[in-house]
């Protein structure tokens, strides 16, 4: 569904003269694989380029070099009038729920603004609305209500019902539940995982939480410095894989 070949990010201008040193860049030659209907899982400490591929991904950031493959088309990577040109096939969901509501917008506008971007202009945008907040367990009742007139967690499952809207073929979750009280971060990851095997796309699942990743993910690419370091099978990186910063990830593990 999606293909990541060579991509390379550096941030800032980077001067190549002889008196300083060109920035190291964020990302260097990542390349992976998203399957349809699977979590695909990224697992690095912090710094390690995470946030990055997957804004890239999601079309909010330029990468300088490589290719990016999405259901057979290839999206320019480069652009900076367009990033990516694909906004529509991938939605992204924030570790901060709050900052990525708008305050200002009841949360029926903020929902009925996805419909209007994942549907058909014929849609009945209360319908679709009201089905998917029955499904995230939604009271029809927030739809009048502000971001700040809602929990945290309530938040987050505003986010996935905004990304759901939208119909993609790709959701980026980047720690979507790191800010997350403990006691609704399992609700809000098993909502995402239903929300894969109901519809059908691929999730791209970004976190530093190896036992989640573990639980949650059919393959698991490892970053280091901005580097894909390993990668494969929960089976594999947990059980089999040789690598040493790998051994040295899950042996650091609480
Ligand atoms: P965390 O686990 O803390 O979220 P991460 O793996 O998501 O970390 P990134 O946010 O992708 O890491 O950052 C990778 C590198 O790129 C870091 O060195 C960071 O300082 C740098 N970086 C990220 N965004 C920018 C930016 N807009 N401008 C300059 N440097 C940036
Ligand atoms: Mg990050």
């Amino acid at each position: 569904i999606l293909v990541v070949s060579g991509v390379t990010k550096a941030f800032g201008r980077t001067s190549f003269g002889w008196s300083r040193k060109p920035r190291k860049p964020a990302l260097q030659d990542i390349s992976l694989e998203l399957k349809p209907g699977a979590i695909t899982g990224i697992v690095g400490e912090s710094g390690s380029g995470k946030s990055t591929i997957g804004r890239i991904i999601a079309g909010l950031e330029t990468a300088c070099e490589g290719e990016i493959v999405i259901d057979g088309t290839r999206v320019d990577v480069a652009s900076r009038r367009q990033p990516g040109g694909m906004l529509g096939r991938v939605q992204m969901i924030f570790q901060d729920p709050a900052m990525s509501l708008n305050p200002r917008l009841p949360i029926g506008d903020t929902l009925a603004e996805s419909v209007r971007f994942g549907s058909a202009p014929s849609t009945d945008a209360r319908l679709a609305i009201s089905v998917i907040m029955d499904r995230l367990g939604l009271p029809m009742t927030f739809l009048t209500r502000y971001p700040h007139q809602l929990s945290g967690g309530q938040k987050q499952r505003v986010c996935i019902a905004r990304a759901l809207l939208a119909k993609p073929r790709i959701i980026v979750a980047d720690e979507p539940t790191s800010a997350l009280d403990v006691s609704v971060q399992a609700e809000i990851v098993e909502l995402l995982g239903q929300a894969v095997s109901q519809e059908g796309i691929s999730m791209l699942f970004i976190s530093h939480d190896l036992a989640l990743v573990q639980a949650l993910c059919s393959s698991i690419y490892i970053f280091q410095n901005g580097s894909v370091v390993d990668g494969g099978s929960p089976e594999f990186i947990f059980g089999r894989s040789t690598n040493a910063y790998t051994r040295c990830l899950i042996d650091a593990r609480p």
